[in-house]
């Protein structure tokens, strides 16, 4: 163990006695093998709520909390080798049984060759502890309404869909991953057909439940590579990400055949004698190298489905080989 050279001069020896004394951290010098305390400072009273002489001949650990005995005798037993203090967190059992959490920085304090006690600096730190833990419950209850309000602003009220700013962005980060991996993705849009005459027969009322019962019909059937949302009124939109035009067709066929078999309130009593949507299809690149653009030709080719009779399903590829040159 190597030391220092004293920078005190005589004369100043006496003030640091003061110092000692008047320190508002506690600190004990204990005995190395048994850590009996040997000396103290008045502060190690007003920590532990005993006087000096139920201190003294005390074990350190004596002080501390039963839990926490056997780690504390351990770093005790490392301070010892040490010059420089070796720092750790605790807890100290009052005489009314309270807790308090201390600051402990021990290290050996060599006085002679024969006599190396313990020096151990303890500081009261339950405040600071206290002022943490609300600090964290603050911390864990804005986390909390942060996710809430991130679900809030991404999520559809009526139908707990995704909302179309949702629905935008993730179409944004699937182009960007289509023109990386030279991949593929398509957009089904579709449109419940005759929607308003629901509403003006059974009353907006049911024309929101039904809304509400095709959100949750989207979410229940939706493969793990689509990703449904409302994109207003009474149109949805699927992403449908690694599929192109035949496979994106299928795929709308499918939700197409789910709807109109459900067994929506007065379903029957709808112009087909169901409910049904009118849908179109388009992919990336072909419809169009921006998002945007593939979205407008899935409303083409939506538009060409509801001009052919409603309750079927348009891709923008046919759409574009119906067209004349
Ligand atoms: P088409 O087959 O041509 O699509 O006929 P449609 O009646 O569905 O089309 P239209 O655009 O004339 O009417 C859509 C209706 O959807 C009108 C509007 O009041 C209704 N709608 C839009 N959003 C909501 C909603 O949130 N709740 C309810 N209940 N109705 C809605
Ligand atoms: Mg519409
Ligand atoms: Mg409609």
């Amino acid at each position: 163990m190597t030391q220092e050279k004293s920078i005190l001069k005589p004369s100043q020896k006496a003030s640091f006695s003061d110092l000692f004394l008047r320190l508002i951290d506690s600190v004990f010098i204990i005995d190395p093998e048994d850590y009996k305390i040997i000396e103290m400072n008045p502060a190690c009273e007003r920590l532990t709520a005993k006087n000096s002489d139920q201190l003294e001949g005390l074990s350190f650990l004596d002080l501390i909390d039963p839990d926490e005995k056997n780690e504390v005798d351990k770093r005790l037993r490392m301070a010892k080798r040490r010059y420089y203090p070796l720092e750790f967190e605790s807890k100290i059992r009052l005489p009314d049984h309270r807790e308090i959490f201390v600051r402990i920085s021990a290290c050996s304090l060599e006085i002679s060759e024969k006599s190396q006690p313990l020096q151990v600096i303890t500081k009261n730190i339950t405040q600071e502890k206290e002022s943490q833990k609300v600090l964290q419950a603050y911390m864990a209850e804005l986390k909390t309404l942060n996710e809430k309000l991130e679900i809030l602003s991404t999520t559809d009220e009526l139908t707990q869909l995704n909302n179309i700013r949702r629905f935008r962005a993730r179409l944004q980060e699937e182009t960007e991953r289509a023109r990386r991996y030279s991949r593929s993705y398509s957009i089904i849009l579709f449109d419940i057909d005759h929607f308003k005459h629901y509403n003006d027969h059974h009353g907006h009322p049911a024309g929101d439940e039904l809304l509400r019962t095709l959100g949750k019909l989207l979410k229940d059937k939706s493969r793990t590579t689509d990703f449904p949302a409302r994109y207003g009124g009474e149109e949805f939109i699927i992403l449908c990400t690694e599929a192109g035009s035949d496979h994106a067709i299928k795929i709308a066929e499918r939700y197409r055949k789910i709807i109109e078999t459900y067994p929506f309130p007065f379903a029957t009593e709808q112009p087909l004698g169901k409910v049904s949507v009118s849908i179109g299809v388009a992919s990336w690149p072909e419809a169009g190298t921006d998002p945007q653009n593939v979205i407008e030709a899935a409303d083409q080719a939506l538009y060409h489905s509801k001009k052919g009779g409603r309750n079927r399903t348009t891709s923008f590829l046919e759409l574009r080989d119906l067209k004349p040159e």
